[in-house]
């Protein structure tokens, strides 16, 4: 750790939060230049629209989105003329301030109209996205994805999976939107941070129980039910990598500004935080990408009232050890060395 600043150059330099140091020339930097504004929520949803509008089929993993507030006379529009062509169509659309994390700010509504009665689009940018209605459940419950990803490299473009990620539930059982339950973050809302706050939340102290399993243990009760579980990964490489290759051009531009070919500089890799929700037919949709995913391998817990103590949380340790300990694997110096 440096905090007062670094003074001989390393093999690898580890920043916290984003690319921010200017003084590196040579090794590699675990995090790539604007990746942190690549991933917020606008400039994801924009990156994903372009390729969704040449690609249709291929990007049909992320569901239909538009950015506020300059797109709401769109979602209007778009909405209206849905509804006038399939009567039937009873929609539920989430709202996610842009930059907003851990659930912060998010709610549910079922007719554009309802967004102007918070009057808060005009002071906060944001995204309102088609609900997905149909999530896969297990014991009765929603829950999403955490999935780790290497990206190792951007020319060549390289990109490695973590074969095991993290599975966050809701803690109370999942009923589709209706406007009287549209309210119930424990019920709508997979972020750890949310229901950690819920009375049922529960900590796991085994990788297949609890609100917060591993993702192996869940393809092991789908492959024990007969769901076809290669199926489903391979779904989820090919979201992995069209979404990397939609941020790609953009993150491009940003690299030869920060570190211009030619000059001395860093290469660069970055650990990214895939969110995924399956729908009930197991077809992966993607939610977020986090450009700083935590790493945290303990968690609070309250020993009396107001006194709290870190304890290890082995579903953490299980799935964040092996991504830290694979990715530096990966990005060895004498490997590299060794190589060239
Ligand atoms: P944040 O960065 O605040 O966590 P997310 O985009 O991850 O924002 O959304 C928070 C949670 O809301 C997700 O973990 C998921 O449970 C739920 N969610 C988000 N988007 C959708 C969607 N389109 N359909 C259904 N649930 C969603």
């Amino acid at each position: 750790q440096f905090p007062f600043g670094r003074r001989l150059p390393c093999d690898i330099y580890w920043h916290g939060v984003s690319f921010h140091d200017n003084d590196i020339f040579s090794g590699q930097v675990n995090k790539f230049p604007g990746m942190t504004e690549m991933v917020r929520k606008i400039t994801l949803s924009r990156a994903v629209r372009t390729m969704q509008d040449l690609f249709p089929l291929e990007y049909n993993f992320y569901p239909r989105s538009w950015i506020l507030p300059e797109e709401f006379p769109l979602f209007v529009d778009e909405v209206r003329m849905m509804k006038d062509s399939d009567p039937s169509w009873k929609p539920t659309f989430i709202v996610k301030p842009d930059g907003g994390c851990q659930g912060d700010g998010i709610y549910l509504i079922k007719d554009p109209s309802d967004i102007r009665l918070t009057g808060s689009i005009q002071s906060r940018p944001a995204v309102v996205q088609e609900y997905i209605c149909k999530p896969l459940l297990v014991d009765k419950l929603k829950f999403d994805i955490r999935l780790y990803v290497l990206l190792k490299s951007l020319e060549p473009l390289e990109i490695y999976i973590a074969k095991d990620g993290l599975s966050r539930f809701c803690t109370e059982p999942y009923q589709e939107p209706t406007l009287k339950n549209l309210h119930q973050v424990f019920m709508h809302l997979t972020n750890y941070s949310l229901n950690i706050h819920s009375g049922n939340f529960i900590h796991s102290d085994s990788v297949n129980t609890g609100s917060k399993r591993t993702f192996s243990s869940i393809l092991c009760r789908l492959s024990s039910r007969g769901a076809d579980v290669k199926k489903l990964w391979s779904d989820i490489i090919s979201l992995v990598i069209k979404t990397i290759i939609a941020l790609t051009p953009e993150l491009k531009v940003y690299y030869q500004s920060d570190i211009p070919s030619g000059k001395p500089g860093p290469t660069c890799f970055q650990i990214l935080g895939f969110d995924i929700l399956l729908m009930k037919n197991l077809k992966p949709m993607l939610l977020e990408v986090n450009a700083n995913p935590s790493m945290r391998i303990e968690h609070e817990q309250e020993l009396s009232p107001g006194v709290f103590e870190n304890v290890p949380s082995p579903v953490d340790e299980e799935v964040k050890v092996a991504v830290i300990r694979d990715t530096l694997r990966l990005v060895d110096p004498q490997k590299k060395k060794r190589k060239d």
